[in-house]
């Protein structure tokens, strides 16, 4: 099964290794321009691997061309430059340039995760799955949800600033694109993407990227309205130049340095405003006017002072968004005035500062940190810096919001947004299982399911959903609840629904349905309940601490024990399966005295997320969550366990790994150095050798959990002809 991928593999190192002898010469403008960006910030080595993603981008999509002709690594190389302009991180950089690589060519994550590291696999993973989600654009309620589960879906703040990046480019060269997929992204933009950018604070984007997607979707009403507001700026430019000359000199004399430019407000918000207050174009008055920037928040209230003394205010239309800041953070003093020629004329003066966050929001932390060197900070951290900046400037305003409690939810979500059949999105509570899902929809339907799909595959019911997911269900309406879901369940909703179907069976009901449950696992193994000796039956009671043979068969039928654990403790010795197993280093719900193994297919460790099977014949059998075989197993829901590994394990697991080499004599002496001195010894080894110049070595160790297994790699990867490392699964 691994076999294409091992061949995709050598030839994309082949091939990187040949393009990297090329001269740089030849790139694209567009990657000279970003070298040259982010040399502002970013030191050599930062470069040198910013580069070396560019060369893998250019070879992944060598074949692709964009509508323009340009190769097309020139889109996410310039929306890389996006993000440059902000100062953004190295790993933001790289994975920007690599963003299109996993959704349209054959690289894979594992590429990335070897070459650049999980972080950027991650961050191009989390892009592409952003991209893979299909929505149509719907009315506002609906709209809001797409936006937070999109936010949801990006965990990492970094996935939107790329998603972003790369939207804004996209509509930037929309030009030779067919229109219907002009439409499309055009409401898409305006709908979602645009929203999320404001929301983050990133207005400059925000602007542009409604100016365009509003120019798309209404070419005349934007030609229109950019023809009038030329027409208008052309009469006004000499009086706006003198102004702007009177200004700066009134200034210069009050020793203040300033920058003084005029500005046009956004097409597509003045648009929204002739709508909203059903107004013309003459109508609005704020359409021009001044900014001025200046260096000190004092210097702020003194150029206001000095503006006031040189033109008369219009009354009422000052504001002081330095004192109180707008809800999203930004600052600014605004005033109008009238001009020497008795116009009218919107003034903003803001600080550099202010200037900067009120463009850039979320993203103005890496720039201010980008000053600082290098940092460790989390992006997350940067997020949430963010945020608690915005709070405590609403704080001093004495402005408690609601938008910043929403926008918190936004960026630290817990909640998953997951698709219906049809299309909704519905919202649970972050760790809901399939099953919740269920109930969520009805408690009928959760009563009553019998399969769930996600995504087009089924799935054990207690499959945590995560954000974007597709969940359909299967329903039978002669089905009845099983128990055991009450471990499988996490909404109050999806609980108290099955509890109410429990315990509305008496005692007695619950005895029968127990009895049933426990005929049924016994008639798989080819066995009758009445087969079972009384002695057995109180041998079983006695061990497990029970009083009576029916309180055992209620448990079951209240979900308190599996019945198939209960039915391979009381088959204990008949078949002939050791049921007692040594001391486990796992605690399992429900599963006492029953036999643990692990998996071969997918080699679970202490720290993998694991899930066990109830397997016959061998007790339960533990798989990494992430286990190939897992869709195999799933056929049969009610087998699955959930488990989780102790806290103190003393045990060390086999764990197989893949290695590609140069053909070096040593390499296996220096591989067997390195795993002894790291407390670890090698089972078993395999060499492959590849066109006599590369060797694939496969080899199985011992490790303790996975930090004993990622220091081991981290060393290995270091030895000298080791061209890369993976841990192999299944
Ligand atoms: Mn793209």
């Amino acid at each position: 099964m691994s076999q294409p991928a091992t061949k995709k593999k050598s030839k994309l190192l082949t091939i990187s290794n040949l393009v990297s002898r090329r001269a740089p010469r030849d790139y694209p403008q567009a990657v000279h321009d970003l070298v040259v960006q982010v040399k502002s910030y970013l030191n050599r080595a930062a470069i040198d691997d910013i580069v070396e993603a560019y060369k893998l981008g250019a070879w992944a999509h060598r074949n692709q061309f964009r509508k323009s002709g340009d190769p097309y690594i020139t889109h996410p190389v310039q929306a890389a430059s996006l993000l440059a302009d902000f100062h953004l991180d190295k790993t933001t950089i790289i994975a920007a340039i690599l963003h299109d690589t996993l959704e349209d060519t054959e690289v894979t994550y594992q590429d990335l995760d070897d070459k650049f590291g999980k972080e950027v696999a991650d961050l191009v993973d989390g892009v592409t799955k952003i991209g893979q989600i299909e929505f149509e654009t719907k009315e506002h309620a609906e709209a809001e949800n797409i936006r937070k589960m999109l936010l949801a879906m990006s965990r990492d703040i970094r996935v939107m600033l790329i998603k972003l990046a790369d939207r804004l480019h996209n509509i930037r060269t929309l030009d030779s694109m067919p229109r219907n997929k002009q439409l499309r992204i055009a409401g898409q933009t305006l709908d979602i993407f645009a929203p999320i950018a404001n929301r983050l604070g990133l207005n400059q984007w925000a602007n542009e990227l409604q100016d365009l997607s509003f120019k798309t979707m209404y070419p005349k009403r934007y030609e229109k309205l950019v023809k009038t507001l030329d027409r208008k700026q052309g009469n006004r430019k000499a009086i706006l130049t003198k102004i702007k000359i009177s200004i700066k000199e009134h200034l210069r004399a009050a020793n203040i340095k300033a920058r003084v430019y005029s500005r046009k407000k956004n097409i597509y918000s003045i648009y929204r405003k002739m709508q909203k207050k059903a107004v013309s174009l003459d109508e609005i008055r704020d359409i021009y006017g001044l900014r001025i920037i200046v260096d000190s928040r004092d210097h702020c209230y003194l150029t206001l002072g000095a503006i006031h003394s040189l033109y008369k205010p219009v009354a009422n239309r000052f504001k002081d968004y330095i004192a109180i800041p707008k809800i999203n953070g930004y600052q600014s003093l605004h005033t109008t005035v009238f001009g020497s020629f008795g116009e009218v004329l919107e003034i903003q003066i803001r600080t550099e500062k202010m200037h900067h966050l009120s463009e850039t929001g979320v993203a103005a932390h890496w720039y201010y940190k980008s000053f600082g060197g290098e940092s460790n900070i989390a992006p997350q951290e940067h997020a949430r810096q963010w945020l608690v900046d915005l709070l405590d400037t609403q704080k001093q305003a004495g402005n408690p919001s609601e938008f910043l409690e929403h926008l918190k939810v936004d960026l630290f979500p817990d909640e998953v947004y997951v698709f219906t059949p049809k299309g909704d999105i519905k919202k649970l509570p972050q760790g809901a299982t399939a099953l919740d899902f269920a109930y969520s929809i009805h408690s009928e339907i959760g009563n009553s399911c019998i399969g769930i799909e996600v995504n087009g595959s089924p799935v054990p019911f207690y499959t945590q959903l995560k954000s974007g997911d597709h969940v359909k269900i299967q329903t039978d309406k002669h089905s009845v609840p099983s128990p055991t879901w009450l471990n499988y369940v996490k909404t109050a909703k999806a609980r108290a629904s099955l509890r109410s179907f429990l315990h509305g069976n008496r005692r007695s009901d619950s005895i029968k349905l127990g009895q049933k449950l426990l005929e049924r696992e016994l008639k798989e193994e080819g066995l009758a309940l009445s087969a079972i000796t009384e002695e057995r039956k109180s041998a079983l009671i006695e061990r497990i601490d029970l009083g009576s043979w029916d309180d055992l068969l209620a448990d079951i039928g209240q979900g308190k024990r599996l019945p198939l654990v209960v039915m391979y403790q009381l088959i204990d010795d008949v078949c002939g399966i050791r049921l007692k197993a040594e001391p486990s280093p796992l605690t399992i719900e429900g599963s006492e005295g029953v036999m643990v193994n692990f998996a071969r297919c997918c080699h679970p460790i202490p720290g993998d997320e694991i899930l066990g099977y109830f397997a016959e014949g061998k007790g339960v059998v533990i798989h990494t969550q992430s286990c190939p075989n897992r869709a195999e197993y799933s056929k049969h829901p009610e087998k699955w366990i959930p488990v989780t590994w102790s806290k103190d394990i003393d045990r060390s697991f086999p764990v197989t790994l893949r290695m590609d080499t140069k053909n070096k004599p040593g390499v296996l002496a220096s591989l067997a150095t390195v795993i002894a001195a790291n407390h670890s010894n090698i089972n078993t080894v395999s060499v492959e050798e590849r066109d006599g110049k590369f060797s694939i070595i496969r080899f199985t160790i011992e490790v303790e959990n996975r930090t004993h297994l990622a220091t081991i790699i981290r060393k290995i990867r270091a030895l000298e002809g080791v061209i890369k490392i993976s841990r192999v699964k299944g």
